[in-house]
């Protein structure tokens, strides 16, 4: 069976933050590729592409009939003001059907890319003038860089705190480059935690999960504004178990999720 969709992008580089996580950036065959930070893509290759042969054995049985190009839908971690390449922070689930096949991708090899931006998951229904908690685990940072390179940080009204979880520090990708954004913009930090500490005997920084975080002190100070649902939202990115938790949590505090008539200060997108 022949698919509705074709390859349109090529693979300009691929990162290999650890085993399991990568950077990947592709060039599209059409420049000119809008979207807002914090929007997402699909990404696609057809079912006879290669994966990578440590994975396992893929759980979905093959749709009969389905379209042959598997698609599924990434956040761009690609700043918003240049289009010259796309950047996706990608991990694998070495049963899935889709990403055993991208991290078999190499430098110029084909793939298809959705022909727009989705999703409402970015800064617009943020005042402009309120604090901003990114918190996200794994690759739930993705849209947060996309956020902070495309002039996020030029607005020096509002304060901005990453807080960032993974299990091990070599997991936080992104780590030297938010790094050096909070070392010279004084209205943002970077807080990374980690949650397998017993392995990595040089981490000195935050562990544990990010859940507890969201009603400890320590993280207003670390953040440098409090965490009231007044004057600051919070937008959680990941892992569904860890954003159920924390908007447990943060409802406790006070936080709402948007309603019909409601504004909400409490804003989330579910990678499962
Ligand atoms: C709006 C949105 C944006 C997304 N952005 C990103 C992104 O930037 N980077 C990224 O890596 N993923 C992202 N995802 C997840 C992505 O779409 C795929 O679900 C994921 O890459 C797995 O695809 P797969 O085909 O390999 O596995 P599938 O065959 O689709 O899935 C197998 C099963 O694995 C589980 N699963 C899915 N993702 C994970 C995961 N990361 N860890 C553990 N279990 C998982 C699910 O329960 C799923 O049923 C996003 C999802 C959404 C909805």
């Amino acid at each position: 069976m022949k698919s509705k969709f074709s390859y349109n992008a090529t693979v300009i580089s691929c990162i290999e933050v650890t085993g399991e996580i990568r950077i990947i950036r592709v060039r599209l065959d059409q420049p000119g590729f809008r979207f807002k930070a914090g929007q997402y893509t699909m990404l696609g290759l057809l079912r006879d592409a290669p994966r990578v042969p440590e994975a396992q054995p893929e759980d979905n049985d093959v749709e009969p009939g389905g379209d042959p190009m598997i698609r599924r839908a990434y956040s761009i971690a690609s700043g918003s003001i240049q289009d010259e390449y796309l950047e996706f922070y990608i991990s694998v689930v070495s049963s899935g059907a889709l990403t055993p096949r991208l991290f078999a991708l190499a430098e110029g090899d084909r793939l298809y890319v959705g022909g727009k931006a989705k999703g409402l998951f970015t800064l617009d229904r943020v005042p402009q003038q309120s604090n901003v908690l990114l918190v996200g685990t794994g690759t739930g940072l993705a849209p947060y860089v996309s956020m902070l390179r495309s002039e996020v940080l030029a607005n020096r009204e509002r304060r901005i705190a990453v807080l960032h979880g993974a299990s091990f520090s070599w997991d936080l990708g992104y780590r030297r480059e938010l790094e050096s954004l909070a070392l010279y913009n004084d209205h943002f930090n970077y807080i990374p935690t980690i949650s397998r500490p017993q392995v990595d005997h040089d981490w000195q920084g935050l562990t544990g999960r990010i859940p507890p975080y969201l009603e400890d002190p320590t993280l207003e100070e670390l953040c440098g504004f409090e965490l009231e649902p007044g004057p600051s939202h919070v937008l959680l990115c990941g892992n569904p178990a860890m954003i159920e938790d924390a908007t447990g949590r943060l409802e406790r505090r006070g936080y709402r999720q948007k309603r019909p008539r409601e504004p909400g200060n409490l804003h989330m997108e579910k990678y499962w």
